[in-house]
């Protein structure tokens, strides 16, 4: 493949000549000082940030540009104020003035939109300054002409809408007013976006509202107000792993309610829902550190998770917790049990090694569980083989 020919060095767009000359030096001057700055400004730009101008140093040329347009825009108004110019003009002429530094500005705010900044910027900015030049400066530099041989403003102003270049200058209000239309078309894009960006914004902040309270769903049982299961795994893999890097113990505590069936088939199905809520409730007071975590395990099984807990430590809890649901004194008469709800619990508590251990857990704290109903309900055991891997 033939490599791409090197790019030529950027040339001035704006090359000054003699159809600019006001016949006012300190004009002239002061605007071929501004077709410098626009030309160097014009190299900034295309030399871009890629081959060694960085954002900020075209932003400081930029700022430059502005600042003395705003100087000489500034000046200009003085001299028209000073010498009297009719004021139909000074009007037009200061309208003018401070368009330009709005259009320009919103154009170079929103520069990063155009598909390709560097020629539209400089497109705009060069014909705004000659139209201006060319139009309004020339239309001004002849009224103080005329003022200076003695005619009166008003009349200077006059001979203006007769003047041989008023074609021209016809001509040039229309294009003007072309930059006009494309100026406010570009500010109504950044009004517009604007605002997208502010419904997206809001819109994100919803979304993620919304996921956040869908996660609390997720992880929350919806009966009993407690993590579920799903919850309960993801944080045992996490406590298994936390406690294996520690080498401290974990242990689980699962409780199930003593003849829970027979509690349906005598109060009904609602009742029960009311029972297992009081019975989480009851355990959920017992675990207040702050990694402890009790979860509905299914049905009526729920599971506690202790930290940093050995076996006599879950012993002691569980068996705590195992009184608090008795002390709920809640009427149970089909209980063979007690006359009152009870729960039966199953403690496991082992220092994890591996993440098989949340598994192993689980396993020996359901076993202490069913032995713990077969010794007759309504107490604690401990799995046998609890910390002893
Ligand atoms: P055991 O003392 O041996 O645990 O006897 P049990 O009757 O509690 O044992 P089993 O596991 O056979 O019965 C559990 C019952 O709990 C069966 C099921 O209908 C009931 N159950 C499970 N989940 C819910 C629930 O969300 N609401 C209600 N009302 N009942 C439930
Ligand atoms: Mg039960
Ligand atoms: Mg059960």
């Amino acid at each position: 493949m033939p490599s791409a020919p090197p790019s030529p060095p950027p040339r001035d767009v704006f090359v000054w000549d003699a159809t600019l000359l006001t016949g006012l030096d300190d004009v002239d001057a002061a605007h071929h000082h501004l077709v410098d700055l626009f030309n160097a400004l014009n190299r900034a730009l295309f030399q871009g940030p890629g081959s060694g101008m960085s954002d900020q140093a075209q932003q400081a040329v930029f700022d430059e540009l502005m600042a003395y347009a705003r100087q000489h825009f500034e000046e200009e108004e003085q001299l028209m104020r000073d010498a009297g110019l009719d004021e139909r003009h000074r009007r037009l002429h200061e309208r003018l003035h401070r368009e330009f530094v709005e259009q320009v500005r919103s154009m170079w705010d929103t520069r990063g939109q155009l598909r390709d900044p560097a020629e539209t910027l400089m497109g705009f900015l060069t014909a705004w300054l000659g139209l201006h030049i060319m139009g309004v400066d020339q239309s001004m530099a002849r009224q103080l002409a005329l003022m200076r041989a003695g005619v009166p403003a008003s009349e200077a102003y006059a001979r203006e809408e007769q003047h041989p270049d008023r074609g021209m200058a016809n001509l040039l209000r229309m294009v003007g007013q072309l930059y006009h239309v494309l100026a406010e078309r570009n500010r109504d894009l950044e009004r517009a976006n604007a605002t997208l960006e502010q419904r997206v914004r809001e819109r994100t902040a919803a979304l993620e509202a919304a996921n956040r309270r869908l996660e609390a769903f997720s992880r929350i049982d919806g009966l009993l107000g407690i993590a579920n299961r799903g919850y309960f795994d993801e944080r045992l893999r996490e406590e298994i792993a936390r406690h294996a890097r520690q080498g401290r113990p974990l242990a689980l505590v699962m409780f199930d309610v003593d003849h829970f069936k027979r509690y349906n088939d005598r109060y009904g199905h609602q009742a029960g829902d009311a029972c297992l809520q009081a019975v989480a409730r009851a355990l959920q007071a017992q675990f207040y550190r702050e990694p402890d975590l009790l979860a509905r395990y299914g049905g009526e099984e729920l599971v506690a998770l202790l930290a940093d807990t050995d076996a006599d430590g879950a012993r002691l809890v569980a068996e705590r917790a195992v009184a608090a649901v008795r002390a709920l004194g809640m009427p149970h008469e089909d209980s063979p049990t007690a006359p009152v709800v009870t729960v039966s619990a199953g403690v496991a508590s082992r220092t994890p090694t591996s993440s098989a251990d949340g598994a192993c857990l689980l396993h020996l704290a359901d076993e202490a569980l069913y032995a713990a109903k077969r010794a007759g309900r309504d107490r604690v055991v401990v799995a046998a083989a609890t910390d002893s891997p």
